[in-house]
Order: structure tokens, then sequence, then C-alpha cells
């Protein structure tokens, strides 16, 4: 385990968007409760923005929320809070600027497929209406026969840029997350590019909230594991990717304008359904739990239309 916790005015969260009582809100995950920023922030009469995704682009307002809680008093907070049984956990960005993916990054999945590694970045894009969150359904259409789920660490763009060296890629990060990378494999490999086989509406479940880069500064080493119906199926390291977080923005700032919302999602490592033997796709009812070391839990189960 390399999580290492430093805070050097870096915003230092776990952050999240959700419902309570019906009214939209964000908030950090704190001792067991949800901490509400906007509550927090209008009982102490300081200004935040009004939804989580200005929040990723503003640092000011993150070095307000720092602030906030080294200077809060503990009633304060505590009031501020609400049980976590109370919310409805939302996708953390639901309209991210764009979503780009990786293909073949990690060299288990590569070899498990008989794929050669790639020598560049494979990169492809999901649109937005794929987002779904936590506890939502992945809706499998009638004419789809070979769903499948693919555990990725997500990353969470903070600020527009371009031309990013490596060695300052984290200058531009917000935070890390979970993303399902779901896909029909039929419609995937019968067409030459994956956008009809990656993109459905719910193809994307996030979240379940955005761990800010000063609580995971360290990326390259953390266990990533999913289960369908309580079974691993796959059980993978960071350390296996080819390309790791600042090579993937390198090479993607070299081609597009990254903006603050955007997600990244890295790859993922073998045991994909379509590696097993025989092959096994995603069924009615079945239910996909992804776990990220420090980044968090997403599950979410499958409903024929
Ligand atoms: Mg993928």
């Amino acid at each position: 385990m390399r999580i290492h916790s430093i805070n050097n005015g870096a915003a230092n969260l776990r952050i999240a968007r959700y419902i309570f009582r019906g009214e939209e809100y964000y908030g950090i995950l704190r001792q067991g409760k949800m901490l509400s920023l906007l509550t927090l922030a209008e009982n102490e009469e300081v200004s935040l923005p009004k939804n989580l995704e200005a929040f990723i682009s503003q640092e000011d307002a993150q070095i307000t929320v720092e602030k906030l809680l080294k200077t809060t008093n503990s009633r304060h907070i505590e009031a501020a809070s609400i049980q976590l049984s109370e919310v409805q956990i939302l996708a953390p960005v639901v309209s991210p600027p764009k979503i780009v993916c990786l293909g073949w990054n990690y060299s288990d999945h590569a070899a498990e497929r008989k794929v050669t590694p790639p020598e560049e970045p494979v990169f492809f894009m999901k649109p937005r209406t794929a987002i779904v969150g936590p506890g939502d359904k992945i809706v499998k259409r009638s004419f789809v026969k070979e769903l499948d789920y693919e555990g990725e660490l997500a990353i969470v763009i903070g600020k527009r840029a371009k031309d990013v060296p490596d060695k300052d890629a984290a200058d531009c990060i917000f935070g890390y997350t979970i993303l399902n990378d779901v896909s029909a494999r039929d419609f995937q490999f019968k067409d030459k590019q994956w956008t009809r086989g990656k993109g459905f509406d719910t193809f994307a479940p996030t979240g379940p909230y955005i761990t800010t880069k000063a609580q995971l500064s360290d990326t390259r080493n953390l266990s990533i594991r999913t289960w369908v119906n309580g079974e691993l199926r796959q059980d993978g390291t960071t350390r296996d990717m080819i390309f790791d977080v600042a090579q993937i923005i390198y090479h993607l700032s070299r081609v597009m304008t990254l903006e603050a919302g955007d997600i990244i999602s890295t790859g993922t490592p073998s045991g994909v359904g379509m590696a097993m033997q025989p092959q096994t796709w995603l069924k009615d009812g079945d239910t996909v739990r992804i776990e990220i070391e420090g980044v968090g839990t997403l599950e979410n189960s499958v409903e024929a239309e």
C-alpha cells in the first residue's frame, strides 16, 4: 500500500454530489457522515460555487473549504453533517466536457486478449450521456448480446491544460474516481472503432466520490478489483498500467486541450467476461462491484430493458 496523505494547501477531500430531501448538494465524507459544503459555507457566511463542477474548476473555492475545515468549530461541522443513509450519492461529474478512455493500457489485459501492447496510448471517447451514478442501473438493450464490465481508475481534470510534460501532470489533476467502462462486445468488434460498442446510455457508471489528488498522491500501485455477483473477476494493480497517469496526461494533452471536469479513464486489468473460458456476459440482475484502493467502491446492477 503506497497511499501518502499529504497536505500542501491542496484540497485534501473525498467529495461527492448527492440528493438530500429532493435538493442537490455537494459535500465531503467526514467521520462516516456527509458534510454539506454549501450548508457549512452558508452558516459561516462565506460563498462557494453552487455546484460541484464549478467547485472543481475554482482553486480559490477549494482553498476556502480547506480554511473552513481548519477554523470551524466541531459543533458547526456537526450541524452541517448528515447521516449517509439520508443521502443519495450521484455521479460526481454529470456533464464533463469530455470522457476519454484508454484501450489496452494494462499489460495483463493485453496479454489475455493476445494483443501486442501499444507503443503509444490508444484513446477513444465515450459520450457524457453514458454517465450514471452509484446504484443506478446499467441498461442492457434487447439487441445487445455480449455485455461486459471493465473496472477502471478515472482521472478528473481540475484545470484547462495543453502540452503538459509528465513531470507537471499533477498540476492539472483535481482527483480520482472509479469508472466502469461498460462495453457491448458484439458492437465493439463488429465495428472498426468503439463508439457504438462503448457509447450506449448507462455505459459509464462513475463514482461514488472524487478523492482529491492530495489524498492520493501516488497512483502507481493501487489494487483494483471487480466482482460480479460476489465472484472476484478482476484482481489487478495499477502497477500493470502500460502508460501511467502522468504519461497519459502528457500524451493526451499533446492532442487535445484538457478542461476542468474532463474524465480520463485509464484502462482495465485482466479478468473481463470476454476473456473468460467460456466467455461470460452480463445479464439481467447481475451486480458489478468495483473497488479501487484509496478511491472507493462503485456498485451497479444490470437491468434488461
Ligand atoms: Mg476500458
